[in-house]
């Protein structure tokens, strides 16, 4: 065995993390090795308890500690509005804007033919027992502006027309974006959510 082959298997895991390579994987290992009682002895225990106690909430799909987040039981949080995301980093990314007060719901995904991922394999199902029974007056489809997102945004709309109000993001021009350098794409869909001022 290599003496080197804990450190050899750290190193491939970490290379594993998305936005991680080989490259990245080994400088941050040798740089968690230095600073072992600092970084490394604090990452490897909490790494043990989030492996332990890490879960999806049952409800809304958030990724936290208890069976229901907290997001899900706070009173305050009950407003009548339900913001719809594909992905749990979707959910944090709204939350670290803090624009949002209402509820959420993670889909876990976008409907795919070419994937074979129907409405059964999200959490379409619960969405819809949601608006019922949490007496959600507005869904905001928050989803991404692919393809796939729009037509699940579609999918969606079309299962609650007339259940409930129903909003989407807007799409257009990015904080602090020049014109020059956005795809025509972006200034159709901005030209055409113009507003006036
Ligand atoms: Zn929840």
């Amino acid at each position: 065995m290599s003496s080197t082959k804990d450190i050899d298997d750290l190193i491939e895991l970490m290379a594993k993390l998305p936005g991680l390579g080989p490259r990245s994987a080994r400088r941050a290992v040798l740089h968690l090795i230095r600073k072992r009682a600092l970084l490394l002895t604090p990452l490897a225990d909490v790494m043990q308890t989030v492996a332990a106690t890490a879960r999806e909430c049952l409800n809304c799909g958030n990724v936290g500690t208890l069976d229901v987040c907290d997001l899900c039981t706070s009173e305050k949080r009950a407003n009548g509005e339900l913001c719809v995301v594909e992905d749990v980093a979707d959910l944090w990314a709204m939350e670290r804007s803090g624009v949002f007060k209402g509820r959420y719901h993670v889909l876990g995904g976008t409907l795919s033919a070419l994937d074979a991922v129907g409405p059964s394999e999200l959490r379409i199902p619960k969405l819809l027992n949601r608006v019922q029974a949490e007496g959600i007056s507005e869904v905001i489809l928050a989803l991404n502006a692919t393809i796939d997102g729009q037509t699940t945004a579609h999918y969606i709309a079309d299962q609650l027309e007339g259940q409930v109000q129903l909003t989407s993001l807007a799409q257009g021009v990015p904080i602090g974006g020049e014109l020059d350098y956005l795809d025509d794409g972006t200034i159709s869909a901005a030209m055409r959510a113009r507003k006036s001022l």
